[in-house]
């Protein structure tokens, strides 16, 4: 059935009644409140009223380019009436080849053969997969456990959900526990008192090697990490972690996976930020989101050539049975080649380095709010975390709501934000300039201002 523009009504019934969304709770299935999004142009994503917000999360960190590009849309056009679909499995496709080659180009070391996915929780169970599936081949089916870190966030799919450390998330879903090892959170600003900073990362540390000697390192596949814990809380870990995870993980023959699914394609100010940012070559990195800045659905595990060389050169006939119809689908990888040479013709990373210092420098602005007990962030992430009581730290019970109230303030005020129990993140478009910074800041800041009164009016804020 046809709907005429103006009968918004039962579109809000049908999704109501005929779509489960995404981390749908129960309490919420048949709830007929969501904002439509119906229309996006540059940094500005519009509602079914014709509100317009600017866009914090950048659709889910993943929306580099900014909305509406006819650019992109005549790459993609072009490709579909050229070719829209093939499969992957016994042929190729030079959009495809082409890709893979871009990406190379792109990424540390030797890190040069690209395995397409459709998104980052199947690039990161494509990984943990090809570890597996090489550790068979080599003759070691026992060294299979990954190790993690509470808070991480790698995925949906079950092997990714597994490899997860967001606790709220686990409540009522079932995971394969005995692949995985989780090490204590690795935020530096939940470090016992009195303790510094530098004590806090040898600690951290010696949490790996400790859980590696433990399992026994005939048991330990790989280590995976995010460089900056994205959506469990912006948590960027003290300075040299990465390095010293890597040479813990090279001394006891463990593999390392770092999962740039929200750092890859310049959220950082460069392509990836394994090496650039954080001086580090893995093993395997995991991409996706910015690859086509959410244009088209697309992700990438790309594996060292050591790994891959390892498998080839003494005679093995193993398959690696993993793969998806729509692994490096033409109309995705075109999308992505045209987001590559966007992100070129614009200098859009060296952008990102530009306006980053303003962004940061905002959001450090924001302590100074009473509500706000922490904010931290890199390039063009950033979170604000709040707090009952700045001196305790403890999460009280306003902690559960504040995120989602200051997300309905700056609703209002014509600002998207992504809340997280008491956080709210931010990842807007790499196009986004420091007057649009300034914009985005000064909304959050009367929206937690206006928040913080509500609690107040309420009851549930006592005050500095
Ligand atoms: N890895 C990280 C670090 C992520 O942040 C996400 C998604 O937010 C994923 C993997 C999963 O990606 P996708 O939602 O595309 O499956």
């Amino acid at each position: 059935m046809s709907v005429m523009h103006n009968e918004f009504g039962p579109i809000r019934e049908w999704d109501g009644d005929n779509v489960l969304h995404p981390w749908e709770n129960t309490a919420y299935i048949r709830d007929q409140s969501r904002t439509f999004i119906e229309r996006a142009e540059g940094i500005y994503i519009y509602s079914e009223s014709g509100q317009r917000y600017l866009d914090g999360p950048g659709g889910m960190w993943c929306s580099q380019i900014g909305y509406g590009r006819k650019d992109m849309a005549q790459a993609i056009a072009e490709q579909v009436c050229n070719l829209g679909y093939y499969s992957p499995f016994n042929n190729s496709n030079s959009v495809t080849a082409k890709l893979a080659h871009e990406i190379a180009d792109r990424t540390p070391g030797d890190l040069n053969s690209v395995f397409f996915t459709t998104g980052g929780s199947t690039a990161v169970d494509s990984a943990i997969r090809f570890v597996q599936f090489r550790n068979n081949v080599l003759g070691k089916p026992k060294k299979k456990k990954i190790i993690s870190r509470q808070k991480a966030y790698h995925g949906s799919t079950y092997l990714a959900a597994t490899m997860s450390g967001k606790e709220r998330d686990k409540g009522w879903m079932d995971v394969a526990d005995e692949l995985v090892h989780f090490l204590p959170d690795v935020n530096p600003y939940l470090r016992p008192e009195g303790m510094s900073v530098a004590d806090f990362l040898d600690e951290k540390i010696s949490d790996l090697e400790q859980a590696i000697l433990d399992l026994g390192s005939d048991h330990v596949a790989a280590f995976i990490a995010e460089p900056i814990l994205s959506s469990g809380g912006v948590i960027v870990p003290p300075e040299g972690y990465h390095k010293r995870c890597l040479e813990m993980c090279r001394k006891h023959d463990v593999l390392y996976i770092s999962d740039e699914v929200v750092t890859g394609f310049g959220r950082l100010g460069h392509w990836f930020a394994s090496e650039d940012v954080f001086g580090i070559v893995p093993d395997i990195i995991t991409c996706a989101k910015g690859m086509t800045s959410g244009y088209a659905p697309m992700g990438a595990c790309i594996i060292s050539d050591r790994l891959i060389d390892g498998l080839t050169s003494d005679g093995h006939d193993a398959t690696f049975s993993n793969g998806f119809t729509y692994s490096g689908h033409p109309v995705c990888a075109a999308a992505a080649l045209k987001n590559i040479e966007i992100f070129e013709d614009e200098g859009l990373l060296e952008h990102v380095r530009e306006v980053s210092p303003h962004f940061q420098n905002r959001l450090t602005a924001l302590r100074t709010l009473p509500i706000v007990g922490d904010t931290r962030g890199m390039g063009l992430v950033g979170c604000v975390e709040c707090v009952a009581d700045k001196a305790s730290l403890e999460p009280l019970e306003l902690d559960k709501v504040v995120g989602a109230r200051i997300d309905a303030r700056c609703q209002e005020l014509g600002l998207l934000v992504r809340p997280l129990v008491n956080m709210c993140v931010f990842s807007p478009p790499l196009i986004i300039t420091c007057d649009q910074i300034d914009e985005m800041f000064d909304i959050l800041e009367k929206g937690i201002r206006l928040a913080t009164d509500d609690l107040a009016r309420e009851g549930l804020w006592a005050g500095e």
